[in-house]
């Protein structure tokens, strides 16, 4: 399993470099870190586990973290209606997205980053995506559409993909500028069930 030490840190030179394809069919291999990579979001939020190993929870993960420059993500977030979606998607790529821009009111957190990042990092609002998508099992082609906080959390993942981090879009001069076309994600309150 994924712990704490086998998340590549910001400052090591792997995670400025970018992914490659993965190569379809899957390989055992490759479909060995994807699912590490799910474990790893599962466990993380596991109250009794993540305390266990001391494990930061985490709402995606991109290949790189883990020192594997292949394209896979997984993201496991919550939509609009509060609730939660997850997405293991091999091969991802960003098909067209809105001018209109989001962003997360407390800044963007990552496993790789250690230290307070202060500033906002404003993402497409809505997205489409185009990827193999992990379901029953199996990876499937397909297109999906994402908007608010999920479509900010895979743009941070793909971001890994091309050896970018959230730091880097954190505008060093203005860090807390919003621009026109940006409003934040707004979190709905919803009831915990028992
Ligand atoms: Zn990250």
């Amino acid at each position: 399993m994924i712990l704490m030490k086998d998340i590549i840190k910001e400052g090591n030179p792997i995670l400025k470099q970018k992914s490659i394809d993965v190569e379809l069919p899957i390989s055992t291999e490759d479909a060995e870190t994807l699912n590490s990579m799910i474990e790893y979001i599962f466990n993380s939020i596991d109250p009794e586990v993540s305390e266990k190993y001391g494990l930061r929870p985490a709402v995606g993960i991109a290949a790189p973290q883990i020192g594997i420059l292949k394209k896979m993500i997984v993201v496991n977030a919550f939509d609009e209606g509060g609730n939660e979606q997850f997405y293991a998607i091999v091969n991802p790529k960003l098909m067209s997205y809105s001018d209109e821009l989001t962003y997360l009111q407390g800044g963007e957190g990552c496993l790789s980053v250690e230290r307070e990042a202060p500033g906002l990092i404003h993402r497409h609002k809505r997205i489409t995506v185009k990827g193999h998508f992990l379901e029953h099992g199996k990876l499937v082609e397909k297109t999906i559409k994402l908007k608010g906080y999920l479509a900010i959390v895979f743009q941070h993942e793909y971001d890994h993909l091309f050896g970018t981090l959230f730091v880097d879009r954190i505008n060093p001069v203005t860090p807390f500028d919003v621009p026109k076309n940006s409003t934040p994600v707004v979190f709905k309150e919803f009831d915990e069930e028992e």
